[in-house]
């Protein structure tokens, strides 16, 4: 049973729900267990069109409104967040070459998506997390082209990436570079940050790159532009991970309806208690205001609108809900709920990782902040 309608054309989103209910739930629990990439599953999105249907039609994709993306990963999120992370890192490395990339990069790379290339976007290093206005990986001109040298540390999806998208210091500043897996001297090995507690999408390696040559038109856009760059692709990003912590939320909370309405205490059902039909209004009347601020971000995005404060208001929202509401969940579920045969403790870490991967809460307020000061600033300051 759900409670969350569709909130865009259900003619699209059903499907994507029902592959969720059949395919993904039933995966869910291994692939978190054994911190294992989502291989098969990310092959079955792409065969699907899902992996791309932000891309325009021209380089494979589906040029779907934003809207859509959103609704394929909050529908995915309510399966696996690990399976809606690995279509993160997906769409980001895709999305940054599609606005910033020269035509050649766009070419060589961009109609791979729809065959389920598997990337990745490396901005942390060990010593620089939410900081990384200057790095220690450096890239330099060469005479064809660019060397890289250094190290990224907790990439997502890295362990079966087989594309890096890359932020390095150049002599300018902070730029992006893109990385195939097999060009020489690139390895990835599992350092003691590895396994994460929550989207366990695999190991979250770190990416070694030793004297790597690339050519000139894998700087994607202009040299120095590295952290605008992000800052655009991550609110672009931001929206989908929001829909992710929205599955999260929606699945906790469904599953834990399900269990109150069976579950007999004191001669009731535990869902006949007040005080715990309290608890669901209050998060039902929460996830019913978080989808609504995150499908309005991901509208605003459409409409070409700035949207680095709505994308961090969802994330931050939607973020935060689906801590409380797993938490909740496991609550209402007593001792069954901290069963590891259950699926509330990996709804609980899973949403918690994503108060940190992605943009903190805490950065993420910093960003609204900077967009209200910003807004109240007098125009001809
Ligand atoms: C599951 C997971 C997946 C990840 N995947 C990737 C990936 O694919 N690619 C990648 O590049 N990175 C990835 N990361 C790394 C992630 O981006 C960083 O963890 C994040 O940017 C925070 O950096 P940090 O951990 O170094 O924390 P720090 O920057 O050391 O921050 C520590 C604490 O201080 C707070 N803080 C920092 N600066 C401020 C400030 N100005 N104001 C207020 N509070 C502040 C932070 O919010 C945090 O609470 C991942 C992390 C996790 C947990």
């Amino acid at each position: 049973m759900t409670f969350w309608r569709h909130l865009v054309d259900p003619s699209f989103a059903q499907p994507v729900r029902d592959f969720t209910e059949n395919t993904v739930v039933p995966a869910a629990h291994d692939l978190d267990e054994k911190d294992l990439y989502p291989v098969d599953l990310v092959s079955q999105t792409a065969a699907r069109g899902w992996n791309t249907l932000a891309l325009p039609e021209r380089y494979g994709g589906g040029g779907a409104p934003m809207e859509h993306v959103l609704a394929t990963f909050e529908e995915l999120g309510v399966g696996s967040a690990a399976l809606g992370i690995s279509l993160i890192t997906i769409f980001q490395s895709q999305k940054i070459i599609e606005l910033y990339g020269q035509e050649s990069l766009k070419q060589r790379w961009l109609p791979r998506y729809a065959d389920g290339l598997r990337a990745s976007y490396a901005l942390t290093e060990s010593g620089h997390g939410s900081d990384i206005r200057s790095l220690d990986t450096k890239a330099n001109r060469s005479n064809d082209g660019w060397v890289i040298n250094g190290e990224k540390a907790f990439i997502t999806s890295g362990s079966a990436a087989q594309f890096f998208v890359v932020l390095a210091e150049t002599p300018v500043g902070v730029s992006t570079l893109a990385v195939p897996r097999d060009a020489p001297g690139v390895s990835t090995y599992e350092g003691p940050d590895a396994e994460t507690f929550g989207l366990r999408n695999g190991p979250h390696v770190n990416l070694v790159l030793q004297d790597v040559t690339v050519p000139a038109d894998a700087l994607i856009g202009e040299e120095g532009r590295g952290l605008k760059q992000a800052m655009v692709t991550l609110a672009n990003s931001r929206t989908l991970a929001a829909g992710i912590s929205l599955g999260i939320a929606r699945a906790a909370f469904d599953g834990a309806f399900d269990y109150a309405a069976g579950r007999a205490a004191f001669g009731n059902k535990v869902i006949d208690f007040q005080g715990i039909q309290w608890y669901f209004a209050q998060h039902a009347a929460e996830i019913d205001a978080a989808r609504l601020v995150t499908y309005q971000a991901a509208r605003d995005l459409d409409a070409g609108l700035d949207i680095a404060r709505s994308s961090s208001a969802a994330k931050l929202l939607a973020g935060g809900l689906a801590t409380a509401v797993a938490s909740m969940a496991v609550q209402v579920c007593g001792a069954r709920g901290t069963m590891q045969t259950e699926p509330f403790g990996r709804y609980l870490r899973d949403a918690k990782a994503y108060e940190v991967a992605g943009g903190s809460s805490e950065v993420l307020k910093n960003t609204i902040a900077k967009s209200l000061i910003r807004t109240a600033a007098p125009q001809d300051a």
